[in-house]
């Protein structure tokens, strides 16, 4: 049976060219919000750190029905560092909608994403979006989509995608710039013209893949997936099959299930072939579980969840101020939250260790474990954070392995030479170097991880906030030796708003500095307060990570930076000082000349 009243899409888009917008308007027209405008306001990142950062963390799922089709809309994680969620989001559509600023074009991101769709053989349809902007180029962005398409090697068919004109922000959709533009229409049209509907055997054995976890303090675990075969009932009796150990069956009773409608979950008896499902009430269903059929359970191969690749530990925070930031600072406070984590990331691990207060916590790259310590911290979470290690692994002969990254960066011209001196010593290979024709340099490195480590801040500060950087795990490869980290302390001192630093090597009369969690042990780096700032009155940093292209204003760091007050004693309890440059009784001199 061919679904022709379904269609089931992912949308695909670097960071800000306006992807939640674009939805929100779909919504909007299609009549999610006829009743209730004001809140047709951003409705696609609920959550708060996304917004801020402007990345999508978890996938979710929406669907608009147009001229009674429904379409199930997947939102795709925004960042490489979440490339399991893209790859298993994937596996759930039919064809993937890319949006492109049509000012900014193709940008890593996109690039990550869109490899990811071609791979799976998916349909793109290109949304050239924001084309209200004045210095919006479409026509040349469509080149470029179209160079990026073949140098991923799209296939024939896909290199034959539609285009599509828009401004989210205006509510218009067109096939040629020259047309008018007055809805979203055209957009709803190509997707219902495009994009193949789901098709599968409604008679046959029951297959849900589970692709997503949602978690609900009522309800519990909720599975997501979409029925691959046969139909799913309420009351019916299924076999849940184990992703991790596909011998271990379970009998299990549908109790709830839903459909999505707009932003809403909706109760349904039952569901068929090409219809994307939530389930409640199955205790421990997880993702990479299949819902088979009771007497033929066939499980569906599934794609390897990825391993983390850093760990961090999480420590209560046992300082003289501790308590000041934070309501929830118990190491149970902290364990119990860590666990409710793990309803819902299955990329993320918490261990205990033999300190009842410490919680060593892995994952897939810094910006992953970043994201959950900020949530945690907005939450009234207080805790402290080890810096950043990466997982090593072993080859058969027992040679030492560590996690590999591709790491592309868009540079103006005249610090290319600066970044690939730096990436060079941290072992980063540099792969690619072309001009971007407007004054920037596109590079691009393979480097370890561990190269990368709180690298971000400091490529900030390197390319005065003008550099775009992101990196995609690549694989695990051979330990590259040990790094000889150019030292580099600086002390910043923060005035009406402003950043001014300087570094007691690289001196800089004006920037921002940008700490990762755990960055502080590498850089030393010690934030002074004015105002209230005596000369021994520094604050650390803890926690800062920023995601890499919103960042460059050094109001936003002190906006975003959660500060502590310490003495200078306690500020270098903090601080590896193997790493630190000597705060020196010059150094402070000079601060405090500053701060006078
Ligand atoms: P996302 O990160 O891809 O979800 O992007 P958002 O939807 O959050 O959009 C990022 C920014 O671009 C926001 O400030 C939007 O208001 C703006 N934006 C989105 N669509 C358009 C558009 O069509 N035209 C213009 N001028 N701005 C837009």
């Amino acid at each position: 049976m061919i679904r022709e009243d379904i269609r089931n899409i992912a949308i695909i888009a670097h960071v800000d060219h306006g992807k939640t917008t674009l939805v929100d308007e779909l919504l909007k027209q299609s009549g999610v919000f006829r009743e209730n405008q004001e809140v047709a306001e951003r409705v696609m990142d609920s959550n708060d750190i996304e917004r801020e950062r402007g990345i999508t963390i978890l996938s979710k799922n929406t669907a608009v029905t147009y001229k009674n089709t429904k379409i199930n809309i997947i939102d795709t994680p925004g960042h490489a560092d979440f490339g399991g969620e893209v790859e298993r989001v994937l596996k759930m559509v039919n064809g993937v909608i890319l949006v492109v600023d049509a000012f900014e074009g193709a940008m890593p991101q996109t690039r990550f994403v869109l490899k990811k769709a071609l791979e799976l053989s998916l349909p793109v349809i290109v949304c050239i979006n924001k084309i209200d902007r004045p210095e919006a180029r479409p026509e040349a962005v469509i080149d470029e989509v179209l160079e990026l398409f073949i140098e991923l090697d799209a296939n024939e068919d896909q290199l034959e995608c539609p285009f599509v004109f828009a401004s989210a922000k205006q509510g218009i959709a067109k096939l040629n710039m020259e047309d008018e533009g007055v809805d979203m229409k055209p957009l709803f049209e190509t997707i219902i013209d495009y994009i193949p509907a789901p098709e599968g055997d409604p008679e046959a054995d029951t297959q849900v893949l589970i692709s997503t976890i949602d978690y609900n303090e009522y309800v519990g675990r909720i599975g997501v997936g979409k029925v691959d075969n046969g139909t799913i009932k309420v009351n019916q009796d299924v076999t849940l099959v184990n992703y991790h150990d596909p011998s271990n069956t379970k009998r299990v009773k549908i109790s709830k299930l839903y459909e999505f409608e707009g932003l809403q979950k909706k109760e349904v008896k039952e569901a068929t072939v090409g219809a994307i499902v939530a389930i409640s009430g199955i205790a421990d269903i997880s993702i990479g579980d299949t819902i088979c059929s009771l007497d033929n359970p066939q499980p569906i191969p599934f794609q390897k969840i990825s391993e983390p690749t850093i760990s961090m530990n999480f420590m209560v925070n046992d300082s003289p101020l501790a308590g000041q930031e934070g309501k929830f600072v118990t190491s149970r406070h902290i364990r119990d939250r860590l666990m409710r984590e793990l309803n819902t990331d299955v990329s993320l691990r918490v261990e205990e260790t033999e300190d009842m207060n410490t919680f060593k916590v892995s994952g897939r790259g810094e910006l992953h474990l970043s994201v959950l310590i900020e949530n945690m911290r907005r939450e009234g979470y207080e805790f402290a954070v080890s810096k950043a290690e990466v997982i090593y692994k072993e080859d058969e002969r027992g040679k030492k392995l560590e996690p590999m990254e591709i790491c592309y960066i868009d540079v103006p011209d005249e610090f290319s030479g600066a970044i690939i001196q730096k990436l060079s010593n941290r072992k980063g290979e540099l792969q690619g170097m072309a001009p971007t024709g407007d004054g920037y340099t596109r590079l691009e490195f393979s480097i370890p991880s561990r190269g990368l480590i709180g690298y971000r801040g400091e490529f900030m500060t390197d390319t005065k906030g003008n550099g775009v950087i992101n990196t995609v795990f690549d694989d695990y490869g051979p330990y590259k030796g040990d790094i000889q980290y150019r030292k580099q302390g600086s002390l910043i001192a923060f005035e009406a708003g402003e950043a001014i630093t300087y570094g007691l090597f690289n001196a800089q009369e004006r920037g921002t500095l940008f700490i990762g969690p755990g960055e502080k042990v590498y850089s030393g780096m010690v934030v002074g307060q004015t105002g209230r700032a005596e000369d021994i009155e520094v604050n650390v940093c803890k926690t800062k990570h920023l995601s890499n292209t919103r960042t460059s204003s050094s109001d936003e760091a002190l906006r975003l930076v959660p500060k502590k007050v310490l003495s200078l004693e306690q500020a270098l309890e903090f601080i590896d000082t193997d790493e630190l440059l000597e705060i020196t009784p010059e150094s402070l001199r000079i601060r405090k000349k500053i701060l006078d």
